[in-house]
Formats: C-alpha cells, structure tokens, sequence
C-alpha cells in the first residue's frame, strides 16, 4: 500500500510578506503586477486569503483586481495592499521549509517553490501518517510561522487533490476505499492538467464533475482528446503510479512580462527576452538547481491568442549563455511569418526552465 502525501504552503507569497510586516496582518494583500491605478498589464502572482474574498485570485488579470478591490473599498471593506514579488525572500524561506520537511521521509519531491510530495509508504499506515503530517505542519508554524494544507491519499494524484480542499491550514486524507466517493463529487477542473480549453470540451459534453466523466469510455476519450485522453481516463478514476522523483524535478521556473505598450519590434523583445532569461537563471540557482533541459517560450498576442514553444535539450545546459540562446531560436519565428503570419503586435513574452537538474551534494 502507498501513502503519499501532498503539502501545499497557504496563499505563500502573501502569508511570507504578512508575517514579515505585523501591519499587513489581516488586510487583503495582492501579490503581482503593478496596478497602476487599474491601468496596469500584468496578472496577480498571489492572493491572500482576505483578498480572495473579494474575487481575487492568482492569474488574474491585474487591472480586474484592482476594480474588484476598490468596489470592495465603497462598500467600505479595508483597502487591498499591492506588492510586488520579492522571490529572493520566497526562495529562502521555501529552502528553510523544504529541508524541515524532507526529514520527515526517505522519498521526498518538491514540486515548486511552495509544494512537496513525501512517500510515508513506510509509517505502515494511514493513522501512523496522519500523526507525521501534524508534526511537519505544527514544525513548520513553530519554526516559520506559517501555515500549510496537506492531503493523504494513495497516490500523488489524490493527495494533490486532497491537499486543496480544506484550506487553510488543512489536513485531508483520503484512503483507498473512499477515493470515488471523494473524487466523485467534484468539479472536473480539480483534476491536474484540466485546463479552461479542456473543461470547455467537456462541458459541451454536459460534463462537470468527475462522476460525470466516468460515463466515458477510453476509445471516446481518446477520440476526443487524444493521448491526454486515455491519461484523463484513468485520473478521473483516481488511478495514478507516478514514483516520488528525485532527479529531474517536476517544478519549474518561469518569469513573463507584460508589455506597457504592445509591440512587434524585434531589437525591443530580444532585450526583454535576455532580461527575462537572466532573472530565471539566477532564480534557478537560488532555488539550489545548476541546470535545465527544457525551455519553453510563451508570447501572447495583442488579442490574447497564446502560444508556448518548447525545446527539450538531450543533455541538461548549465549556463545563463544556453538559456538566452534557446529561447532566442524559440522566439524568432515569431517576428516573421512562421509563427506570426499575421504580423500581429505581441503583448507579453514569457520563459520558463523545466526538468531541473538539482545541485549535487548541497544540503538545502
Ligand atoms: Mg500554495
């Protein structure tokens, strides 16, 4: 029997800024883009949880967080704190997490600057699991001062899941015999990898929950969504044997921009490239990893058409030079007619680095 656990930090970003400024504790906070007064382009990176009772969530438009935090004010709400990122602080209290709770399990992932996988397969049982996940939760309030959720289940899968149900501060454990009447319930948007464009398929199909998707067969769902399809097939049945990676981690580590201006002029997006390019590759070694075998480049049009462009290197690269080097060839087919017949004006470019290759040999 597997026991995996998810932990999930709560609202991350914006919970590490509130501890650090006892003055913020209890306002709305929104983490992201500068609002310029609601005129600003950027997206919201976080939301604390006061904010999110106004509508606010992370991807969010900034410019709409701004108009739902000032109806929030006229109805006489506190007003919403606007700050921008500070990753260097997010990445050194994420370390100081991660190796508290890495000693905790023998198969231990992270999977991005605030979540981790543990395999507590070895406790034996889930009651002797649930006992370990109290005390990484009640070590990680001691030590930091913050919060986290975390879901149990059989697999990485469910307890990802399962982590997100009761937040904040929550436990959710989801043994093998209760996975269908968990899963069953809910909104197919809770299954990893289900998109807006997915779920609008979907829906059309009058799918909403996941007992809803279980009336497809997987010859229809792969007739419909291909590969991903017969994938999806077997998560909505709450099937999953992904093992706990060590190596190539799951995380990544991306940075996009937003454009105050749209604009289609080569010489501008390569500068805004290289600097994109530059911040990743120092966040890459902040966050204790030396290298990167995919790249993926995002632009998103003037009309907010969106498209990613990958490259998966056969060996990991190691320096800022391949990084800015590899998303310059993803790039440029995007200033001719290649990928840009159309000649459109870009709005926002973005790189991120995936399959990271972590530094040997450092405790973090
Ligand atoms: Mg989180």
């Amino acid at each position: 029997m597997r026991i995996i656990a998810h932990l999930d930090m709560d609202a991350f970003f914006a919970a590490v800024e509130e501890r650090e400024r006892p003055r913020l504790r209890g306002r709305p906070i929104i983490i992201g883009a500068d609002p310029e007064e609601g005129q600003g382009r950027g997206v919201v990176s976080t939301a604390s949880y006061k904010a999110r009772a106004y509508g606010i969530h992370s991807a969010m438009p900034i410019s709409k967080a701004w108009q739902l935090a000032e109806t929030a004010r006229r109805a006489g709400q506190p007003e919403a704190v606007w700050l921008e990122p500070d990753f260097k602080k997010y990445s050194a209290t994420s370390d100081r997490i991660m190796a508290t709770v890495r000693q905790h399990a023998q198969e231990f992932e992270q999977a991005s600057i605030d979540e981790a996988y543990l395999d507590l397969s070895p406790a034996g049982s889930f009651k002797k699991a649930i006992e370990i996940c109290r005390d990484i939760k009640k070590e990680i309030k001691r030590k930091e001062k913050l919060t986290c959720s975390i879901g149990l289940g059989p697999n990485k899968l469910i307890a990802k899941i399962a982590s997100d149900r009761e937040k904040p501060d929550g436990l959710t454990v989801v043994e093998s015999e209760t996975v269908e009447s968990f899963l069953s319930p809910l909104s197919i948007r809770v299954i990893p990898g289900i998109g807006p464009k997915t779920e609008k398929i979907l829906n059309q199909l009058r799918i909403q929950t996941v007992q809803d998707a279980l009336c497809l067969t997987e010859k229809e769902l792969d007739e419909l969504l291909g590969k991903w399809g017969i994938e999806l097939y077997r998560k909505v049945r709450g099937q999953d044997d992904s093992p706990i990676s060590h190596g190539e981690e799951a995380k990544s580590i991306g940075e996009q921009e937003t454009f105050p201006k749209d604009t289609r002029d080569p010489s501008v997006l390569l500068e805004h490239l290289q600097t994109l390019c530059r911040n990743v590759f120092r966040r890459l070694g902040q966050d204790g990893f030396e290298g990167f075998r995919r790249v993926v480049v995002t632009v998103r049009f003037a009309g907010f058409d969106t498209k990613n462009r990958s490259a998966t290197l056969p060996v990991p690269a190691r320096t800022c030079e391949a990084l800015e080097f590899e998303a310059a060839k993803l790039i440029l087919p995007f200033f001719d007619r290649r990928e840009n017949p159309g000649r459109k004006a870009i709005r926002l470019i973005g790189v991120r680095v995936e399959l990271l290759d972590r530094l040997v040999g450092e405790f973090r």
